[in-house]
């Protein structure tokens, strides 16, 4: 009713409303710009898809000539939301393509996303800005020196998503996203265009914090839910085999200058292992589907600092041991 006395004051029609949006959005197109998206797995076309739908200009880039061939033959990419599939015909491309890239939000693997980015240097404008979704830390520094002229913003994201089928995903958990750059604290202008596509965001200034957080909690939980083949819940029975990791962890988090990473860890994992204990772990689905891990930037990593750091953490030395061992078992790599 509203909207009908309002096309009748403005004297617009249905038609030349439609008309109207269209062509708002078509110079939001022209104007803004473009999303490249490098990885077309979970998390990359969960941000593609709901880029697109708001209007703003999208490309993905996929591994290769081969599946950019089978990109286009699906025509497009699928978001599953609430039980319902819409597609987005995103256009696709590969690193070979020759146009310039000014913002590259890098969706793969923590393990492929140095080499992926150092494919796509070239191509990187002088402005360039990389928005970082690798979970775990070690690879944001890796790709930092692959493109030093850019500018590299960290993400931590509690959103869930997985894959179908290929070009397939099913948005499982709303989250939130935080993004921060540890060396620059100005918020970048297009934090504007993740608003508008229903993206929940924060700006924050203690990224580095926030990944240490989720590292501690995911080495306190994820490899021993591995180990004891267990859902979260299951580690209930192993308290205290996790207490003792969550000083180790708490030691470590101190060593590296990240003491609110440390304030009440073993607390925040009990209340974890307590809300998810239906749960999967990514690290247990991973080995249960036969897939490789990113422990090096979870578990290894930790181990790595420790070590730089000459501090002894036996329980979660083993426990890297422990976890190696089998996946080696599995036939899985180990890094
Ligand atoms: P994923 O579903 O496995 O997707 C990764 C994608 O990257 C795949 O489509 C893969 O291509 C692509 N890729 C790898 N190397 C490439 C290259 N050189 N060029 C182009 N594409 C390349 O992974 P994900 O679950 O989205 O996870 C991405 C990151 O987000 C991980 O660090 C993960 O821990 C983190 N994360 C995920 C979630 C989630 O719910 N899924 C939540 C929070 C954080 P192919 O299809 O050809 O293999």
């Amino acid at each position: 009713m509203r909207l009908k006395s309002a096309l009748i004051i403005t004297g617009l029609s249905h038609h030349s409303l439609r008309a109207s949006h269209a062509r708002v959005k078509q110079s939001k197109k022209l104007m803004s710009t473009t999303w490249h998206v490098l990885g077309a797995g979970s998390l990359g076309t969960l941000w593609a898809t709901r880029l697109a739908r708001a209007g703003s200009p999208v490309r993905l880039i996929v591994r290769d000539a081969a599946r950019l061939q089978a990109y286009q033959a699906a025509g497009g990419l699928t978001l599953v939301e609430h039980g319902e599939a819409k597609t987005y015909d995103i256009p696709g491309e590969t690193a070979d393509s020759s146009e310039p890239i000014n913002r590259l939000l890098v969706a793969c693997k923590a393990y492929d996303a140095e080499q992926a980015v150092a494919r796509l240097a070239p191509r990187l404008g002088p402005n360039a800005e990389l928005i970082l979704l690798q979970n775990g830390l070690g690879s944001q520094d890796g790709v930092a020196a692959q493109v030093p002229q850019a500018r590299c913003i960290s993400a931590s994201s509690t959103e869930g998503a997985f894959r179908e089928g290929d070009w397939r995903v099913v948005f499982a958990g709303h989250g939130y996203t935080w993004l921060g750059d540890a060396g620059h604290p100005v918020a970048p202008i297009w934090l504007e265009d993740l608003s508008a596509a229903g993206i929940p965001h924060e700006w924050s200034t203690d990224i580095l914090t926030r990944l240490w957080r989720k590292l501690a909690l995911n080495c306190a939980i994820n490899p021993l839910t591995v180990l004891h083949d267990c859902r979260n819940g299951g580690l209930q029975e192993h308290h205290c085999e996790v207490a003792t990791l969550c000083v180790e962890l708490s030691e470590l988090l101190e060593r590296c200058g990240q003491p609110a990473a440390a304030e009440n860890l073993q607390q925040e994992v009990e209340r974890v292992i307590h809300a998810t204990s239906a749960n999967y772990s990514s690290m247990y689905q991973d080995v249960a589907n036969q897939r490789r891990t990113e422990i090096s930037y979870l578990l290894g990593h930790a181990c790595k600092v420790a070590a730089r750091h000459q501090l002894n953490l036996p329980h979660l030395n083993q426990l890297e041991q422990r976890l190696i061992t089998h996946l080696h078992s599995l036939g899985l790599p180990s890094d």
